[in-house]
């Protein structure tokens, strides 16, 4: 099969995939490749919903600058399973918008990730993905906000910890910065902290 470029004028979603090769008018049903992910996706020159939730499932910032996303009553049916219904974003005091952030949070604490994880554009389609009205942090209130009000919790949990101890052994690792590690047993189980 050989690819030309850009089909049909009527909707930029076709704009996003190398279509086949026709001079056909009729509808029918065709294979285009996808400009961003290289992936064939199945559909029709006549109905662009394939395409759309193509972009929509797999390339949502660029589903998100379309024209008019949902133009095609078929994909409001769709989009209601992946937005509440009104369409708009969690509230930053939504409990789930919450926990999901605190979970980035820790995630880029235990992983010792960059700041720009929240920048990735990977990631941010991944999130975008797997929860649509989620927002992501930005780098600026994980960096002023979220990591110290992270570090805070984490300082006074330890300090509970320490007052119950007896006894605190310390390692001190000098190799390219002074660590100090402290190991102490609590509830008959052995703890180290750095
Ligand atoms: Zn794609």
């Amino acid at each position: 099969m050989s690819y030309v470029g850009k089909m049909s004028p009527k909707s930029n979603v076709y704009g996003h995939f190398i279509m086949p090769s026709s001079s056909e008018s009729k509808p029918r049903n065709l294979k285009a490749v996808c400009h961003h992910c290289i992936q064939t996706v199945a559909g029709s020159n006549k109905a662009t919903s394939n395409f759309r939730r193509h972009l929509e499932k797999n390339h949502p910032d660029i589903y998100a600058k379309l024209d008019d996303p949902v133009a095609d009553p078929k994909q409001l049916s769709v989009n209601k399973f992946t937005r509440n219904s009104t369409g708009t974003k969690w509230k930053s005091t939504d409990l789930r918008q919450m926990e999901l952030t605190n979970c980035i949070v820790a995630f880029i604490v235990h992983d010792l990730l960059s700041l720009s994880l929240v920048e990735s554009e990977r990631f941010c389609i991944l999130m975008a993905t797997a929860e649509p009205i989620f927002t992501m942090p930005s780098r600026k209130h994980l960096s002023s906000v979220l990591l110290p009000q992270h570090s805070t919790t984490v300082q006074t949990r330890l300090k509970i910890q320490l007052q119950q101890v007896q006894n605190l052994c310390l390692t001190i690792d000098t190799r390219s910065f002074i660590g100090v590690t402290g190991h102490f047993i609590l509830d008959h189980t052995i703890n180290s902290v750095m």
